[in-house]
């Protein structure tokens, strides 16, 4: 492992810190940076002013390509960047999901007339984006998806009919990509056709879900008759799974830069500092210090793995599958933690006043949205099928379903 800068990478790291000090304030010592609550209207505009300064700064989306406004960074500079604005208090970066993932299919699949009309705009915060992938019957089995796609014959049009789930930021999104079933007497991965949607159009009805801790990260998204124009179609019709599989490999790429948010190990270590435990510093507990150097031993093994893909990207490698490890550890670790911490500060543990500071509640909040941590972008037990398949060489899943044409392929009471 390479821990140090390049002369090139230091350069970089200074242009990115002075233009940083230029126009954001440093996180004080301590300071959280901030994050997306539930107050959305003025938080997305703070997000977007803040996305627009960078952009004219030539700091958004520092990795695509210039043609398109970016700088054409390799992925380490990608990387430095995200270190140094991560040290001041910027407002969070509502736009990742359209940058990270639906921006860089549409570069691959979409046409020419697709990337004028909507990079810019995605690019400069100012039409924000949702992937509507998952179906309250397709998740892990995303070609397992039933939102149909029919073709109207006098225009051309395609009509869409069907539901969504779990659609991050849907609420206050222009634009979504979403994949549907266009031939369902093709196999289930054949016959699914991708497309741009307006998130305003007549037949979209939004559903914000309420979540365990009050906020409403996600919504259900229903489609009843929604008219689509076919030159907002992303690749061939019946082929819209390549382009599906260019996002999701995007969404795990940005899922394995890390970034996961919330309460560290230090921030664990200052409350048993802090917190008293039979009239002494919690800290001096002999059992709380066993548990403690156990959440510092899989932080660290989870930093160096982080190290080691960094220095795969910074010598030009594709890193392997650790980033599914460090997912799968990470997100657990970061439940645990939180469920310690709410032990430690023992009957308050349980308390959360939506009065609290994002400081007061950080574990609360971190305990309650951990769970979800452990499903988005792959779940554990998806992740343990990688590891198992890609690194330990174990026989694949059997997936019977495969060839069969998917309106044959046996289903419960919904088809
Ligand atoms: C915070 C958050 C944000 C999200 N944002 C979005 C979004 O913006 N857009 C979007 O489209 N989706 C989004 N999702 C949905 C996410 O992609 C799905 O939750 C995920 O793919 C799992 O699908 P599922 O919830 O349907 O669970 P299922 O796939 O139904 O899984 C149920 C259980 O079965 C297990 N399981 C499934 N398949 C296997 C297998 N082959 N082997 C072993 N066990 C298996 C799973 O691990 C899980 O425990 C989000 C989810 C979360 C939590």
């Amino acid at each position: 492992m390479d821990f140090n800068d390049t002369p090139e990478e230091a350069a970089f790291r200074n242009e990115a810190r002075t233009w940083l000090d230029a126009n954001a304030r440093p996180l004080a010592a301590g300071e959280r940076p901030l994050s997306l609550a539930d107050d959305r209207a003025e938080q997305v505009a703070k997000a977007q002013e803040w996305q627009g300064r960078k952009a004219d700064g030539r700091w958004a989306c520092i990795t695509w390509p210039t043609e398109f406004g970016g700088r054409d960074a390799t992925p380490i500079q990608n990387v430095i960047w995200k270190q140094e604005e991560s040290r001041y208090a910027v407002p969070p970066n509502i736009f990742t999901i359209g940058q990270g993932m639906l921006g860089p299919t549409l570069m691959v699949h979409g046409t020419d007339e697709q990337k004028q009309r909507y990079l810019e705009k995605m690019l400069r915060g100012e039409e924000i984006w949702c992937q509507l992938f998952s179906e309250p019957s397709a998740g892990s089995d995303l070609a397992g998806l039933r939102t149909r796609a029919t073709r109207d014959g006098s225009s051309g049009d395609w009509i869409l009919d069907g539901q969504k789930i779990w659609t991050s930021g849907a609420q206050y999104c222009k634009w979504g990509m979403i994949v549907t079933r266009s031939d369902p007497d093709a196999a289930k991965h054949a016959g699914i056709t991708y497309f741009v949607v307006d998130m305003q159009a007549p037949g979209v009805e939004i559903r914000p879900i309420r979540q365990i801790n009050g906020a409403t990260n996600f919504n259900e998204v229903f489609f009843s008759g929604v008219r689509v124009p076919d030159a907002n179609r992303v690749g061939a019709v019946n082929d819209g799974w390549r382009g599906a599989i260019t996002t999701l490999m995007n969404e795990r790429a940005s899922i394995g830069a890390g970034g996961a948010g919330g309460p560290t190990y230090e921030d664990l270590l200052r409350l048993a500092e802090r917190l008293e435990l039979n009239g002494a510093p919690a800290i001096e507990d002999s059992a709380v210090r066993e548990r403690l150097a156990d959440f510092y031993t899989r932080t660290k093994g989870l930093q160096y793995s982080g190290y080691r893909t960094l220095t795969a990207i910074s010598r030009g490698q594709t890193p392997g599958p650790e980033s599914s490890m460090s997912k799968l550890i990470g997100a657990a670790m970061r439940q645990q933690m939180a469920a310690f911490a709410l032990e430690l500060q023992a009957g308050c543990g349980a308390l959360l006043d939506p009065a609290w500071s994002e400081d007061e509640a950080a574990w609360q909040t971190a305990y309650l949205g951990a769970p979800g941590g452990r499903l988005a972008g792959g779940t554990d037990e998806v992740m343990r099928n990688i590891i198992a398949e890609r690194v330990l060489g174990l026989p694949p899943e059997q997936r019977v379903d495969k060839n069969l044409a998917f309106k044959d392929v046996p289903t419960g009471p919904q088809s």
